[in-house]
């Protein structure tokens, strides 16, 4: 039996640009395997089933947890994200590393769960730079905005909860980055 691989998690604020950075590794580290997630968020345009997420509705959802089919679960901006947690299991069990990108209240649930996995923390260079991606167009409602600034704030305080803190100023320097540490070269 090969050892059991390394579990790590990638978390941040909103905006600060975890997809990106997952899905330059997927393109450039593809032996480097991440999580599915599942969600009751509709599907956007450019995102296929299964590839991105896998899309169910709110009662799927519920039989899932109470299945205990997810790894770790959290209620996020209007819907529900989980963890598959077979493919997780089967992969670490045979020493394969493992990925997950989500929030903060999933990554607290795994620290607790798998004591041993590295919580990795993706940063923005400066509050100024996470305000403007999370205004974007500006062509969403003021308080639908300032949710989401106030959430962001809340979500960047956990940085002292996290193993290794990555600041994104560069998607392809954090990828790598991150790539070292989830393969254990760094
Ligand atoms: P999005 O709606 O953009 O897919 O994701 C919204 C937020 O949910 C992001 O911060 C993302 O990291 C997080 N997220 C995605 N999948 C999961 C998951 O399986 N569990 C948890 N806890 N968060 C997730």
């Amino acid at each position: 039996m090969s050892d059991p691989g390394r579990l790590t998690v990638l978390s941040g604020p909103a905006g600060v640009g975890k997809s990106s950075v997952v899905a330059f590794l997927r393109e450039h580290h593809p032996e480097i395997w991440h999580s599915v997630s599942v969600t009751t968020r509709p599907r956007r345009p450019d995102e296929v089933e299964g590839v991105d997420r896998f899309f169910v509705d709110g009662d799927e959802f519920a039989r899932m947890i109470r299945d205990g089919e997810l790894l770790e679960h959290a209620h996020y901006a209007g819907n529900w994200y989980g963890t598959p947690l077979a493919p997780v299991t089967e992969r670490l069990a045979s020493g394969l590393p493992v990925l997950l990108e989500i929030e903060v209240q999933g990554a607290r649930q795994v620290r607790t769960l798998v004591p041993d996995a590295l919580l990795v923390f993706l940063k923005p260079p400066s509050w100024e730079e996470l305000e403007r991606r999370l205004r974007g167009r500006g062509t969403e409602p003021a308080d639908v905005i300032q949710r989401r600034l106030d959430t962001a704030r809340i979500e960047l305080a956990a940085e002292d909860e996290f193993d290794e803190v990555i600041v994104n100023t560069s998607v392809d320097a954090a990828a790598e980055a991150l790539a070292a540490l989830v393969l254990g070269t760094r």
